[in-house]
């Protein structure tokens, strides 16, 4: 009997495997042997989009006080100046002087624990020896994680600029333009999805940590005096969130941190934690950071941030509550939660006694939604089945599959979560029906071709 932590490791090893094998993700680079990042494969892509396009709906277009936006990546390196990053967005590294081997400090004190360790700082706990070689660590010192570009020509410092270590930077300096342009009223917010770039001492644990990343950042600027209403509906809203994903209750840890670990700024922050199989670690944040950052980018662009309210006339330097989630880190939950291994579904093939894989995504998310599935390559079956892929494919994602036997083809979509398979029979050609087998129930209903549309669509579309 394997352990339970040797289990999980085999799942993920296991999700690894299929997500390369069917198209989810694969290696960067692969054949010039890799560069410690992903690709999102065919299907990976959709159901990455999926995810964004539901976040998006979610946080930004279903609310009246939210507003989207779409910045630049390379921005001026004042903004970086004025944010902090340039002086502090660093991780203490060390060294091992025998096999050369850098850690990041704070993960070395993770090693022999569950945990995740939000003091830094503590590195008088530190280990002496190399965990790899058994090696001398060097002392401890601090790694800037921003990614440094030039811009122009002539590469000397007056041309250096950085690749955005998170999407937020473009939500303040465009603070007064979404402001004025939407005619906003304090509290509102503006959501943006983008890619974001950190030198991480350490690349781990597939796309769980990676140097290039996909962000959903919100910042939500509200009067000081409601931050702590505030703060409780966006905390209640990444709950929906997180269920929405499909992450069971006892996988999300939220671990409230305390004051000597919380930025200077922030006067509360809250971490969405998830039971990885490699350990409890941080998914997301959300954290209420004052006025910190619009004051620092007053300070340092010398434009007025304050808002003053056209009704009261009050007039204020917004606080901002700052709920920041990874795309790629919400990828690793889904897959793993929706990741099962069920008893070979009998009268379906002839594997009987092998273990099938279902993936049991949540159908917004899942990347092919119908699968079309003629039962003979011959007319007029393929014709029939055709028209219906076409029909389908105005508003779903349709794959056509003609190989291989019927068993097998489900089986082939269960592995990518493909939530309903259309089967067209030779009966289909006479009573203009076809058979719609349910992924999770594998319930096999009878439906009209004329009504599969509309059938697919209610089901598909909440
Ligand atoms: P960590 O402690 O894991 O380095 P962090 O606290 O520095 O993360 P934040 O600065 O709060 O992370 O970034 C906001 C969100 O962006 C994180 O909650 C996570 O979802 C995502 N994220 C941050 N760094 C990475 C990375 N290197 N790879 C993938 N996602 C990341």
């Amino acid at each position: 009997m394997k352990k339970k932590t040797e289990q999980l490791n085999d799942k993920m090893d296991k999700l690894i495997s299929l997500a390369k094998r069917r198209g989810f993700i694969f290696q960067s680079s692969e054949i010039y042997g890799g560069f410690g990042a992903y690709d999102y494969g065919p299907l990976g892509v959709e159901l990455k989009n999926n995810i964004k396009k539901a976040w998006w709906k979610l946080f930004v277009t279903d609310r009246s006080d939210m507003f989207g936006l779409d910045a630049s990546i390379l921005m001026n390196p004042k903004v970086w100046e004025a944010s902090g990053h340039l002086k502090n967005f660093s991780d203490p590294l060390v060294d091992c002087k025998k096999c050369r081997k850098r850690f990041r400090a704070d993960h070395l004190l993770e090693l022999n624990s569950a945990e995740p360790k939000h003091e830094k700082e503590k590195i008088s706990e530190l280990p002496q020896t190399c965990p790899e070689c058994g090696g001398e660590l060097t002392a401890a010192r601090n790694f800037n994680l921003m990614l440094k570009t030039f811009i122009g020509p002539v590469e000397d410092e007056g041309a250096v600029c950085y690749l955005r270590p998170e999407t937020a930077g473009g939500i303040f300096t465009n603070f007064k333009n979404v402001l004025n342009s939407m005619r906003a009223r304090v509290p509102f917010g503006i959501g943006q999805i983008g890619k974001a770039f950190r030198n991480e001492i350490t690349t781990e644990n597939w796309i769980y940590r990676t140097r290039e990343f996909e962000q959903m950042e919100i910042e939500y600027f509200i009067n000081s005096k409601d931050w702590k209403k505030k703060f409780e509906e966006w905390l209640e809203l990444m709950k929906k969130w997180c269920e929405f994903l499909g992450i069971k209750k006892e996988n999300l840890v939220l671990h409230e941190i305390e004051d000597k670990d919380r930025a200077f700024y922030s006067k509360r922050t809250v971490d969405f934690e998830y039971k990885y199989p490699f350990g409890t670690k941080e998914l997301y944040g959300l954290a209420y950071r004052t006025d910190y950052d619009l004051s620092q980018h007053q300070k340092f662009s010398g434009e007025d941030l304050n808002y003053t309210d056209p009704v009261t006339g009050e007039k204020f330097l917004p606080h901002v509550i700052e709920p920041s989630l990874g795309v790629d880190r919400t990828i690793l939950p889904v897959l793993l939660e929706a990741y099962s291994e069920v008893e070979a579904r009998s009268g379906e093939d002839d594997a009987k006694h092998e273990k099938e894989v279902v993936l049991k995504l949540p159908y917004e998310l899942a990347p092919i939604k119908v699968a079309i599935l003629p039962l003979s390559k011959k007319e007029p079956l393929g014709e029939i089945a055709h028209k219906i892929e076409m029909d389908l494919r105005r508003n779903l994602v349709v794959q056509y599959d003609e190989t291989g036997s019927i068993g097998k083809r489900y089986r082939r979509q269960d592995e990518i979560g493909t939530p309903f398979c259309v089967t067209v029979d030779f009966d289909s050609v006479a009573d203009k029906k076809v058979t719609v087998r349910d992924r999770d129930s594998m319930s096999q209903d009878r439906i009209l071709i004329s009504e599969l549309r509309n059938y697919l669509n209610n089901k598909l579309i909440r």
